[in-house]
């Protein structure tokens, strides 16, 4: 049929015109484009303008507790010195700090991030982050996210003048519950106080969103994200120990894995790389 080889030779054309436009007259030489079917490429990858995660992509949450000095060493501290150590190593070595909103749109597809991204955890609203890590935050020109157990603060924690100091120098405020209990077997009742009352409480007091959540002691079910989503948290934290992040469905963004950070270098070094974690 002579109809066929028209076609053909129409399609030839279109992919051709596709080529030229893409590759010949692109202005920005250094980008390639993933994604040949579609007329607008979904991910461009870029050195200079950085990466569009899409699947599988590489950005530790880093998570901390104290940051103090403890002897015998305690896994949940970490001392000033050697957090300055650890922040001062990232500097030097090319990892860029991004805000957990930043992480956020970048995980939906929605901007691009840096090479080799990072993002700063710190749970339990502990008044030594504030003392001890904030100073050593704003050294380096990094920010954080500061996930507030809420029975805590003003009780040996954080205060609210603290809090609002913290979001003023460009950190963000999560919710870590009310009352920091196993929320991986709560009846429905209470996953709805612990999860809405912390973000009422925190919302009213800053005057901003609370959008992401933080599972006290890393546990949650499937009503745990369900009670979390319906509260209307943007995504949300556990302590399940990798590097890499991966969206597959709705609920990937509500299991979102943190790399636990010890008082030592070496680990800090392998884990941040993603090698020999547990
Ligand atoms: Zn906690």
């Amino acid at each position: 049929m002579p109809y066929k080889k028209i076609f053909i030779v129409i399609g030839v054309l279109l992919v051709t015109g596709i080529l030229v436009k893409y590759s010949f007259f692109n202005q920005k030489p250094r980008q390639t484009v993933k994604g040949a079917s579609t007329t607008e490429p979904l991910a461009i990858v870029s050195s200079d303008e950085g990466i569009t995660p899409q699947g599988k992509f590489y950005a530790p949450i880093l998570v901390y507790h104290h940051i103090a000095l403890k002897r015998p060493q305690n896994s949940y501290y970490v001392s000033p010195e050697i957090f300055d150590q650890q922040m001062k190593w990232l500097k030097d070595n090319g990892y860029h700090i991004i805000s957990f909103d930043q992480f956020y749109a970048a995980a939906l597809g929605k901007e691009k991030i840096p090479k080799k991204p990072i993002i700063i955890t710190f749970d339990d609203g502990l008044e030594d982050q504030f003392k001890n890590a904030f100073p050593i935050l704003k050294k380096y020109g990094f920010t954080a996210t500061f996930f507030i157990k809420m029975n805590n603060l003003n009780k040996g924690g954080m205060t609210w003048d603290q809090l609002k100091e913290l979001q003023k120098a460009g950190n963000i405020i999560g919710s870590h519950s009310v009352n920091h209990d196993d929320m991986s077997k709560m009846p429905e009742n209470q996953l709805k106080y612990e999860s809405e009352e912390s973000k009422r409480l925190l919302e009213q007091n800053l005057g901003t969103e609370i959008k992401y959540f933080c599972y006290p002691g890393g546990a949650y079910s499937a009503n745990t994200i369900l009670a979390v989503k319906n509260a209307g948290y943007l995504a949300a934290v556990t302590t399940r120990h990798k590097v890499d992040q991966e969206i597959k469905d709705g609920n990937s963004i509500y299991t979102l894995p943190r790399v636990h950070i010890d008082d030592e270098m070496p680990t800090f070094i392998d884990w941040v790389q993603g090698k020999n974690l547990y």
